[in-house]
């Protein structure tokens, strides 16, 4: 295929000068050709979107906007840069894009900065219970120069929304508090969030709703999520996860006067020239992501996720909140064996060619590092073909590994399996050359 012979090329220059660099890239292009990838917040890209930041596009300074650059020979880096935020405002139905932003952390920095002074008092979901670093932990910028408060979850195992957001406990917080941001929008939540009901809580307490949907963006670009508009004020994203676009970030508004301070808080309140390169391969995601196709894509993640759930509780894992809506579950390790961990379970998956993430699940007794729990995601498997069919031969084979306790035969013959479903759902673009192992020096 001609996307495979454009990798094979590239790694083929890039061997002629730097093979040291070049055999390490060959060879983590095998581990994603060979594994199966249930990371929540990873995905493969197309051809068109890896190759389209892999341009001349790094080459140019092009600090400021569209129109008003601070340097010269931006014409056709103003037309990129235009062409993104228009498919980024079609994508989400926002009137406003700012797509410069490096990451979905920056994205949020930019919003915060934009939105508060330092000391002012937001309301999120904290990171144990599903949240992100940049919502307010304390070791981030977002816990350091503001005053976070957290609303919880319910906590009632015999409460029918057990696990899922509890808003009137949110409502009360920011009665209670006054925050002037309320975020919404997490990292590891299954279920559908409300966002008119967190509007309605921000509209009686003054606060502008923020919407981080990071996880969730392409399967609300695809109509499988309820759109956060025209309930946020803002909606923050990474690029990068359900998206399928480059590692970046993205953020939305409606509103004009709130889209200058955000442009000014991006540029230059927290970053210098925008990496051009990677604003044109967003341009070709968001591109991707208006398409009927993309639209049947985020359908089957959520199909896959579904059945990669089910087929778990099968297997005697209890998956919080019971299932999921959306790509992602939390897999709740303790029904299945009360000495398994999220740490053990994500290095003996690997070994079997399976990688995720230990995650903490709510009310986990267990140290962040140790955790009861894993996040499974369905995105990338779902990129590179799987249906539910395969979904439940992954969970099959997480079993036979856990229910192992990583024994060394067992592994062995699930990576053997894993490997031979892996090559029948090839990842496209990949090349030649990262099919086949490379010998890399120091490889374990
Ligand atoms: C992944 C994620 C981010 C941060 O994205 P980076 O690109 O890693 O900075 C922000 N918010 C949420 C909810 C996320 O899940």
């Amino acid at each position: 295929m001609a996307h495979d012979r454009i990798t094979d090329d590239v790694l083929a220059l890039l061997r002629a000068q730097d093979p040291e660099v070049a055999d390490l890239i060959a060879a983590e292009g095998n581990r994603q050709a060979t594994t199966i990838e249930l990371i929540a917040s990873e995905n493969h890209v197309s051809p068109a979107v890896m190759h389209a930041m892999g341009t001349c596009l790094t080459n140019k300074y092009a600090e400021g906007y569209p129109g008003a650059r601070y340097y010269g020979g931006c014409e056709f880096h103003d037309r990129v840069e235009q062409i993104a935020r228009d498919r980024a405002c079609a994508l989400f139905g926002g009137g406003f894009a700012n797509v410069q932003p490096h990451s979905g952390a920056q994205a949020n920095t930019a919003v915060f900065m934009a939105l508060m002074n330092p000391g002012d008092t937001f309301a999120a979901l904290v990171l144990k219970d599903g949240g992100h670093l940049s919502h307010g932990m304390k070791i981030n910028f977002s816990g350091t120069f503001f005053n976070p408060v957290f609303y919880p979850l319910h906590a009632d195992p015999a409460h029918p929304d057990f696990e899922r957001i509890d808003y009137d406990a949110a409502r009360r917080l920011c009665l209670e508090h006054r925050p002037k941001v309320l975020m919404c929008g997490y990292s590891a939540y299954p279920r559908v969030i409300d966002f008119k009901r967190f509007r309605e809580i921000a509209d009686e307490v003054g606060a502008v709703l923020v919407a981080d949907i990071a996880h969730i963006a392409g399967l609300v670009a695809a109509g499988v999520h309820p759109s956060p508009f025209p309930h946020a004020h803002v909606v923050t994203t990474t690029t990068h996860k359900t998206l399928r676009g480059p590692r970046g970030g993205l953020i939305v508004t409606n509103d004009e006067e709130l889209a200058k301070k955000i442009d000014k808080a991006v540029f230059p309140g927290v970053q210098g020239g925008p990496l051009m390169h990677v604003i044109g391969a967003k341009a070709v995601a968001f591109g991707e992501a208006l398409t009927p196709e993309f639209k049947a894509y985020s359908r089957r993640v959520v199909t896959n996720a579904q059945a990669l759930a089910s087929e778990l509780t099968r297997l005697n894992y209890r998956i919080t909140t019971g299932g999921t809506d959306n790509h992602l579950m939390l897999v709740d390790l303790r029904k299945r064996s009360e000495t398994l961990t999220g740490a053990d379970a994500e290095k003996w998956l690997e070994a079997a060619g399976i990688v995720c993430n230990k995650n903490a699940i709510p009310s986990d007794t267990r140290p962040p590092k140790v955790t009861s729990g894993v996040r499974l995601g369905a995105p990338a498997a779902t990129t590179r073909g799987f249906g539910p069919g395969e979904m439940a031969a992954v969970a099959q084979w997480i079993d036979r590994v856990l229910g192992s306790g990583g024994d060394q035969a067992a592994t062995r013959q699930v990576r053997a399996e894993v490997a031979a479903l892996c090559e029948r759902f090839p990842l496209p673009g990949h090349g030649r050359a990262a099919t086949r192992a490379p010998e890399v020096a120091g490889r374990r």
